[in-house]
């Protein structure tokens, strides 16, 4: 009943990181007004914006104008949901699910606004680093010391790397939004995740643009923002991190 609950609690939650990644990079009011189709501007009802069941029963399109629904809307709440499940089967009904979601549900947001606008607002990793910080305090599975230094690892190892780049090749490599992304992720997940997802989302990072690159030809310009895959190594940290570690200690007896 309970896990009924997480999953349905998922696509609510959902459905309003879609009114965020929408209106967050235009700086508009998340609260006010109430969603409305981008095209008509016809206000959609509440019996129209029932997370993933509404686009499959208007089969993609505006009750009104007919024109397509991003199938954005329905793949953020079918995600943010499948998240709110897995994190409540790891951590049960308790705080640490709770901090968690909200930490996996900004990565979302985060993931879809980097992937349209190559930026990571601030209004989210900012206030998430402080969050992090505190919840440190409260929360079983990590120390304020090891979220303190996940934080400087993670701002200073990136910010480095970045002033590095930029002094080689003269241009921004490393984008100031991702700093502060990873250490948010430090502030949540402590130092030994931060060096994982920077391994992982280097790795990972690395086989997209290389695939990226066969696919539409060296001269590829186009800039792939880091975000998506910051996110993806945090998540994976999150959720089989200590595995990981684990499995390299082992091999590296
Ligand atoms: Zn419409």
């Amino acid at each position: 009943m309970l896990t009924l609950i997480s999953i349905i609690l998922g696509a609510i939650v959902g459905s309003f990181l879609n009114v965020c990644i929408f209106r967050l990079p235009k700086e508009e009011s998340i609260i006010w007004p109430g969603s409305h189709c981008p095209h008509c501007n016809k206000p959609i009802q509440f019996y129209d914006n029932i997370p993933i069941f509404s686009y499959i029963f208007l089969n993609g399109k505006c009750r009104y104008c007919k024109k397509p629904i991003s199938i954005q809307y329905p793949l953020v709440e079918g995600i943010t949901a499948l998240s709110s499940f897995f994190l409540f089967m790891k951590f049960g009904p308790s705080l640490s699910y709770l901090f968690y979601f909200a930490f996996v549900a900004a990565l979302i947001v985060i993931t879809v606004i980097d992937l349209y606008h190559q930026i990571i607002p601030d209004v989210i990793s900012l206030p998430g680093i402080g969050v992090g910080l505190i919840i440190s305090l409260i929360l079983p599975q990590i120390t304020f010391f090891n979220s303190l230094i996940g934080v400087l690892l993670g701002g200073g190892s990136l910010f480095i790397v970045g002033t590095v780049y930029q002094w080689l090749f003269k241009r921004e490599g490393m984008g100031g939004g991702d700093v502060k992304l990873l250490a948010m992720i430090g502030a949540f997940l402590g130092w030994k995740a931060v060096i994982l997802t920077i391994l992982l989302s280097s790795l990972v990072g690395s086989i997209t643009g290389i695939l990226i690159m066969a696919l539409k030809g060296k001269d590829f310009k186009y800039a792939i923002p880091f975000g998506p895959f910051l996110s993806l190594g945090a998540v994976i940290s999150l959720f089989w991190g200590q595995n990981i570690i684990d499995w390299y200690l082992y091999l590296n007896r």
